[in-house]
């Protein structure tokens, strides 16, 4: 006998079978059992959550010869014939493939005739919002004036592109996503009924992956068992989701929370190296994150059995910095979707979840005010009892101590001092460093000896350099470019702030940037390092230009300054206005990932000679 999918060996065959619709069901069985169904119904929900199933328990209930309180029996003629596929009055369409208007005119000739086994005609028309217009219009037709006897069932997963006059003639029932209790149930009661064994960690493993669709889970679930023999083990189970042990989450989150980004780069690295998805990894992030925040509030709903990692990270770490966590962790799943370069996404992911938190004490703050807002319409002083030890951090405002995170964690205000202390402990050698800086004058600098020539040069071992780097200290180059040079300067563009700062302050990387600049080119003197966000790079530039034609010229207000720009550069600074123009061109929705394309698919060399 051929292997049936669990899905389909399992697929509901009553109402009550089916999980997590429970309002869909009961209002679906009462109306069968109080004789008051309708013409039309549209069952709208994400993929798997049991919009067919339903329709079929539906046709078969409305059709059944013995109904017991709105369910089939199962038993009886029409039951039978509908479960074994020969009930010629319920007619299955898929609007994906049969999208065409003959088929809907085959339905409106059909209708018409009385159904011959059973009392009902019944349609199931599956991605309804498949049909092309000329269908829908031709199923308007019959939708309104209905024969007797004829119910369609309309499933779809996207009713936005429905027609609103079909929409209308229909009675909609709303599909939820089944959460993952739910699918962890039912998966655990049927590997129960086929006598399987499981990991209960792999099933969990499994209903998270499946987000949220009962036959994903299933066919997860078949595919780890497959693996194994009548066993699913949790490896098995993360093999076939992509999932990453919880085990690597768990240190990968331990790293960034203690601020060590070498730790955390390496377990990325060990993550991405591993082939898993980068999407798959960010929303796994995310879940666990989660988890740590319900831990101490609701430990029934974590979808993860706690390992002493995660009862570690739970119980030490202030609620502030799940939250900030989930944030960061939203904004890249944003920005992965644009990219094919996700594995840059994940290590300035890195980098930013690691840092010393400057942004902490400032979203304290302003969640602070916000709840104070809500509570307390008019401004009001501190409350006098927050007499709270201050913290750490002179300059952190005294709110921090009444921070939400207190109430949300049950802990006491004494885990703040964790995240104010961090920045004392880790002291800023930014200004030790004297090879670099960041500001205009050093910009106008470079520029104002800058050459094509010497820019082509440090490009040409860009790449050499980098290698030379530890892994931690190359993931902040892989977001950086050199956009221009002099024979005693370099200036070099970042994408991200937070990373150039980071690079600002490390002393190694910064010495072994110039030193091995230097011996690469073969240059007679070491070039000073100028770092600039690039997305400010095209703004200093003008600037300079500005300013060279300023001295040159004495009345230059700043428009004829620009229209300069756009005539004269052609002297000396021949490609200025090209790249300016093609700059802008590409500023498209995600001004990020347009601008990190165009840093890494283009080539942005600046043309600068004198
Ligand atoms: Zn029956």
């Amino acid at each position: 006998m051929a292997y049936q999918a669990l899905y389909r060996t399992w697929r509901p065959q009553k109402f009550s079978d089916m999980i997590g619709q429970e309002v869909v069901t009961k209002t679906l069985k009462n109306a069968i059992m109080t004789g008051q169904t309708t013409h039309a119904y549209l069952f709208n929900g994400p993929r798997g959550t049991g919009k067919t199933s339903a329709a079929k328990i539906f046709a078969k209930a409305i059709n059944c010869l013995n109904p017991i309180n709105g369910e089939p029996d199962g038993v009886c003629a029409m039951c039978q014939a509908a479960d074994n596929g020969t009930l010629g009055d319920v007619i299955e369409l898929d609007a994906a493939s049969n999208n065409g208007v003959d088929e809907i005119r085959e339905i409106r000739e059909d209708v018409n005739y009385a159904p011959t086994q059973a009392k009902y005609k019944v349609y199931i028309i599956d991605e309804v919002h498949m049909l092309s217009t000329g269908a829908f219009n031709a199923l308007l037709k019959t939708l309104e004036e209905p024969p007797a006897n004829v119910i369609f069932i309309l499933a779809t997963t996207e009713p936005q592109k429905i027609p609103a006059t079909i929409i209308s003639r229909t009675q909609r029932f709303d599909f939820k996503r089944i959460d993952a209790k739910a699918a962890y149930d039912r998966m655990t009661y049927i590997l129960d009924q086929r006598g399987d064994t499981y990991d209960e960690a792999a099933i969990r493993v499994i209903a998270n992956a499946a987000d949220g669709g009962m036959r994903d889970a299933l066919s997860i679930l078949d595919q780890a068992l497959s693996f194994g023999d009548g066993h699913v083990t949790l490896e098995n189970a993360l093999l076939v989701t992509g999932s990453v042990t919880q085990t690597l989450l768990g240190e990968y989150v331990q790293a960034v929370v203690q601020q060590d980004t070498k730790a955390a780069l390496a377990k990325l690295s060990e993550v991405l190296s591993a082939g898993k998805d980068a999407s798959r990894f960010v929303e796994d992030l995310i879940s666990y994150a989660r988890d740590l925040l319900l831990h101490t509030e609701a430990p029934e709903l974590i979808s993860i059995v706690p390992d002493d990692i995660f009862k570690a990270l739970a119980s030490d770490t202030p609620a502030t910095v799940w939250y900030r966590m989930i944030d960061t962790l939203n904004d890249t799943q944003q920005q992965l979707r644009y990219t094919n370069r996700p594995s840059i996404y994940l290590e300035v992911l890195t980098v930013k979840l690691s840092q010393p938190l400057p942004t902490t004490a400032p979203v304290t703050v302003e969640r602070v005010s916000a709840t104070q807002v809500v509570a307390e319409p008019k401004p009001q002083p501190q409350r006098p009892q927050a007499v709270t030890p201050a913290p750490a951090q002179s300059t952190t405002p005294a709110p921090v101590s009444e921070a939400p995170v207190s109430d949300l964690t049950g802990e006491p205000a004494s885990m703040a001092p964790e995240v104010n202390e961090t920045p004392v402990a880790q002291p800023v050698p930014s200004r030790v460093a004297p090879r670099v800086s960041d500001d205009q004058a050093a910009v106008f600098s470079v520029l104002s000896a800058a050459t094509r020539g010497d820019l082509d040069r440090v490009v040409a071992v860009w790449a050499d350099m980098v290698n030379m780097l530890p892994v931690p200290q190359q993931a902040m180059l892989n977001v950086a470019r050199p956009i221009a040079a002099s024979p005693e300067g370099l200036v070099v563009g970042f994408d991200f702030d937070v990373i150039k700062s980071n690079a600002m302050r490390n002393a190694e990387l910064l010495n072994t940037m110039v030193t091995q600049i230097q011996n690469l080119t073969q240059a007679q003197h070491e070039r000073q390092l100028v770092f600039v966000n690039a997305e400010e790079w095209p703004k200093m530039r003008a600037a300079f230009v500005a300013q060279r034609k300023g001295t040159a010229q004495t009345t230059a207000t700043q428009q004829q300054v620009e229209t300069q720009t756009a005539t004269a550069v052609a002297d000396d600074l021949a490609s200025l206005t090209a790249m300016d123009v093609a700059s802008e061109a590409e500023v498209g929705p995600a001004p990020v990932v347009a601008e990190a394309e165009r840093l890494f698919g283009s080539d942005i060399v600046e043309e600068i000679d004198d």
